[in-house]
């Protein structure tokens, strides 16, 4: 993923605001080491959280994480949660997969989290970053025979792919992890090196992303993001069985494609060349939120400008996403 503090922010932070949004609040400063952390069950400061030298998920990626993100709604003065609960149900399926017991429940989840952000009283978006993992200090992989451990990080957020013009993409060399190998289903520490190799090789080569393929050489998603391509009107994007996260935000530009621009949308696989001769691309995720794709592998994407549909896209769901859509509201849990 997708994570801003992975990019070297010190503790004292001056954090831009989302150009996307209507209603995003001014540049905030961010104090890290004050800001509460849920940790061991208990509410504690950033700097009185340690882990030992041993734990078991720094060595061997033995953890499962949600990248969630809540929105200012400066005219309301409130901060809204995104589909929250879709999160922690995720996350949950993460645990099930590498063998974590989560210690509380989804609405218990919901509920520390809101505290948690009363607690540091944002105003302003904020990144949520809840990490269930294996917390023996010990030698030796496995995931049998190991104490679990859980704690939610927030902090305020700007934008993940800083792209106003439109995102340039190069298609990966490295193949996405498979099912059978490390599953993509799930969000599991481990498995992002895959996600870092791809993104890190996609800036050195001076673009801002990645497009990573399957094994069979179909289109995945990118390094962390879900992918959609329009055609002739149809929104197509790879099925879940094609080795994807199974994304909240792919779900919601499914959801508002069919219901709110009336048109169809497609799962099924996508050859590379497919991307080239494409009306619009667009990469999605709670991080990158929408971001339209205007070039893959030095080839301009449609006439090389944000499309249209892009455009519709973005629009809706940076109204959405703060509690500003009537019919999605209940997607939007207010913290205040
Ligand atoms: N794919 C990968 C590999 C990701 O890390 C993410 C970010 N969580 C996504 C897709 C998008 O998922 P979501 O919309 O649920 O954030």
């Amino acid at each position: 993923m997708d994570a801003q503090e992975e990019s070297g922010m010190s503790a004292q932070m001056l954090l831009d605001p989302d150009p996307h949004g209507p209603a995003a609040a001014p540049p905030v400063s961010f104090d890290r080491d004050s800001a509460w952390v849920y940790f061991q069950g208990e509410m504690r400061r950033y700097r009185d959280c340690h882990l030992g030298p041993m734990t078991h998920a720094l060595h061997y990626g033995t953890g499962c994480f949600e990248g969630i993100r809540a929105y200012w709604n400066d005219s309301q003065q409130q901060l809204y949660l995104f589909r929250v609960q879709e999160h922690y149900e995720r996350l949950r399926q993460s645990t099930r997969i590498l063998k974590i017991a989560l210690p509380l429940g989804t609405d218990e989840l919901t509920a520390v989290t809101t505290d948690l952000l009363g607690r540091n009283q944002f105003r302003s978006d904020v990144y949520i970053r809840p990490l269930a993992y294996k917390s023996t200090e010990d030698i030796g992989v496995r995931l049998h025979n190991l104490e679990d451990a859980f704690l939610i990080y927030a902090q305020p957020f700007g934008n993940y792919i800083e792209a106003a013009h439109g995102t340039r993409c190069m298609v990966s060399s490295w193949r996405r992890v498979d099912d059978n190998t490390a599953p993509a289903r799930a969000k599991i520490t481990g498995t992002y090196v895959n996600s870092a190799l791809a993104k890190t090789e996609a800036y050195e080569n001076g673009f801002d992303e990645a497009i990573v393929l399957g094994q069979d050489g179909h289109v995945c998603e990118g390094s962390a993001e879900n992918l959609f391509m329009v055609r002739k009107g149809t929104l197509i994007t790879p099925p879940v069985y094609d080795n994807i996260l199974e994304g909240i935000t792919r779900a919601t530009v499914m959801q508002m494609w069919a219901e709110d621009l009336g048109l169809p949308v497609l799962e099924r696989s996508i050859d590379r060349t497919e991307l080239y001769v494409a009306d619009e691309v667009l990469l999605c995720g709670t991080g990158a939120q929408l971001s339209p794709v205007v070039e893959i592998d030095h080839r301009p994407v449609g006439d090389g400008e944000i499309g249209p549909y892009s455009r519709q896209l973005q629009r809706l769901y940076s109204q959405l996403v703060r509690g500003q859509v009537e019919k999605y509201r209940e997607w939007c849990l207010p913290v205040y």
